[in-house]
C-alpha cells in the first residue's frame, strides 16, 4: 500500500502523464477558450483536456483573491500578482494530481462542466496586449543579419553588447495561433533601382522568437531592477514576428522597422507560467563586455527550451522541419529587456508583450529566419516535397513548437501556427485610373 501525503507528479487525467505530452501537471499553462455556445473564458491545458477555471472559481475550488477567470482575457488574473499566481497554481496541482484533493475528481457533474476535450474548444488571444515591443537579443541572428547588410567587419552593431536593442511594435495586430493573414503591400526599392515601387512583399519571412508576458505593472517614472523585472513576468509564449524584408530594407533607417512588421505577429495560445520553467533556468552566456550595473545578471534567468520550425506548402501532405535551435542562444534575458525598457521611466503594464528577438544557433540548420537560412535568398532551401524556398509563398504554413525537456516529462508550449494568404487586391489609386483611362 502506498501512502500519498502530497500530490504526486502524475495527474488523474491520464493523457497528461504520457512521456511526450506538452501539457503535464508540471506545466499548467493558461489560455482563453470557448466551446459551443459559451463565451470565451480562462482555462488551463492538461493532457488532451482544457480545465475551465471560471467553473472552478464559481464553486470556490480556486481563489485568486477576486473573481478573475470568467473573463475573456488573463489580464485580470495577471494583475493579481505573483502571490495569487502561486496560490492558484498550488491549488490546481492539488485538484488535478493523483492522490490530491478529490473534490473535482469525485464530482461527476462538475467534472462534465469543467473538464473539456481540447479538440472541442476554440482558442482565443490569451490576454489583451497592452503594448508590444520586439527586441534583438539573438547574437547569431544579429551577427548574420549584420554580415549580410554591413559586412563581416561590422556585423554586430557597436551598441549591441551593451544595450538590449528594441523597437515599439503594434499591439493591434498581435494574433493568436491559427489566424491566417494577408501578404502585406508596401514600398520597396531594389538596391540598384533609383526609386521605390509599390506592391506585395516578395521577401516575406518568419522570425522564431519567445514572447515574455508582463503580469505586473511598473510605476510611471520609476526604474526597476532586473530581479524586480523578473518577478513581474507572468509567463512565456512562442512568438512569430512575421517580417517583410524588402519593405524593411527600404524603410528602416533611421527609426527602425515600421510597416515591415506591423501587419501581423502570431503568438501561441497557451501562456506557460514562469513557475513551470524554473527547473529549466540556466545561467547567462559569457559576457564579452561587462554589462552596466542596471542590467547585470542576477541569477539564472535564461531557459533551456528546444525550438523547432516547420514549413508546409499549400496542399503538401506533410511539413518539413527547416530549423531547430534553443532559447539559450539569447544574450539578454526577458528580465534584462524589461528592466532596460523601464529604466527611462517608461511605464510597463499588465499585458505588455516583449518579443525576444530572432533566436538562431551557430549552425546553418539552427537559424530562426529564412533571411538567414537562405542567406538573403542566395541559397534556397529544399523542402521534403522537392520544392525550393527562398522566402514564403502564398499558402505556406509556418509552425513553431517548443519544449523544455525534464527527466521524465516535458514542459511544452504547444504550437504557434500561421498561414500566408495572397496580398489584398490593390484599389484603383488616384492617378493610375487617369492614366488607364487616357
Ligand atoms: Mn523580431
Amino acid at each position: 500500500m502506498t501512502i500519498v501525503s502530497e500530490p504526486s507528479r502524475c495527474s488523474w487525467i491520464e493523457s497528461a502523464n504520457l512521456r511526450d505530452c506538452d501539457f503535464p501537471i508540471q506545466n499548467l499553462p493558461y489560455g482563453v477558450f470557448s466551446s459551443a455556445g459559451s463565451a470565451p473564458r480562462c482555462g488551463v491545458a492538461l493532457g488532451d483536456r482544457v480545465i475551465d477555471l471560471g467553473e472552478l472559481e464559481t464553486v470556490e475550488l480556486i481563489d485568486a483573491g477576486a473573481p478573475v477567470f470568467a473573463s475573456p482575457s488573463l489580464n485580470r488574473f495577471m494583475a493579481r500578482g505573483p502571490s495569487a499566481w502561486a496560490r492558484v497554481r498550488r491549488r490546481l496541482v492539488e485538484l488535478l494530481s493523483e492522490g490530491g484533493d478529490r473534490r473535482l475528481l469525485d464530482d461527476h457533474d462538475l467534472r462534465a462542466r469543467a473538464v473539456r476535450p481540447a479538440d472541442k474548444v476554440r482558442m482565443h488571444m490569451p490576454f489583451k496586449v497592452d503594448g508590444y515591443t520586439d527586441f534583438y537579443a539573438g547574437r547569431h541572428h544579429a551577427t548574420n543579419v549584420g554580415m549580410m547588410f554591413r559586412g563581416a567587419e561590422n556585423a554586430l552593431p557597436q551598441n549591441w553588447l551593451s544595450i538590449p536593442i528594441g523597437y515599439n511594435g503594434r499591439a493591434s495586430t498581435v494574433v493568436v495561433s491559427g489566424t491566417d493573414f494577408r501578404r502585406p503591400l508596401g514600398q520597396k526599392k531594389a538596391p540598384a533601382a533609383e526609386l521605390p515601387v509599390f506592391g506585395p512583399s516578395a521577401r516575406l519571412d518568419f522570425e522564431l522568437e519567445m514572447g515574455a508576458v508582463v503580469g505586473m505593472p511598473s510605476r510611471f517614472g520609476e526604474p526597476i531592477t532586473v530581479a524586480e523585472a523578473d518577478a513581474m513576468i507572468f509567463g512565456y509564449v512562442l512568438l512569430n514576428d512575421w517580417s517583410a524584408r524588402d519593405i524593411q530594407a527600404w524603410e528602416y533607417q533611421p527609426l527602425g522597422p515600421f510597416q515591415a512588421k506591423a501587419f501581423a505577429t502570431s503568438i501561441s495560445p497557451w501562456v506557460v507560467p514562469k513557475a513551470a520553467l524554473e527547473p529549466f533556468a540556466v545561467a547567462a552566456p559569457k559576457r564579452d563586455r561587462p554589462l552596466l550595473p542596471y542590467l547585470r545578471d542576477q541569477g539564472p534567468m535564461f531557459y533551456d527550451i528546444e525550438l523547432e520550425v516547420r514549413l508546409r506548402p499549400e496542399g503538401a501532405a506533410r511539413a518539413t522541419t527547416i530549423a531547430r535551435t534553443n532559447s539559450r542562444e539569447l544574450y539578454y534575458s526577458a528580465a534584462q529587456q524589461l528592466a532596460h525598457h523601464a529604466v527611462s521611466g517608461c511605464l510597463m503594464n499588465t499585458g505588455d508583450l516583449l518579443g525576444s528577438g530572432t533566436i538562431s544557433g551557430r549552425s546553418k540548420d539552427s537559424r530562426g529566419s529564412l533571411l538567414e537560412l537562405t542567406w538573403g535568398g542566395a541559397e534556397p532551401i529544399t523542402l521534403d516535397t522537392g520544392e525550393a524556398r527562398t522566402f514564403l509563398e502564398d499558402g505556406d504554413t509556418v509552425t513553431f513548437s517548443a519544449w523544455a525537456e525534464g527527466e521524465d516529462y516535458r514542459v511544452g508550449f504547444g504550437e504557434c501556427v500561421g498561414k500566408v494568404l495572397p496580398a489584398p487586391a490593390e484599389p484603383p489609386w488616384p492617378g493610375e485610373r487617369e492614366n488607364a483611362d487616357g
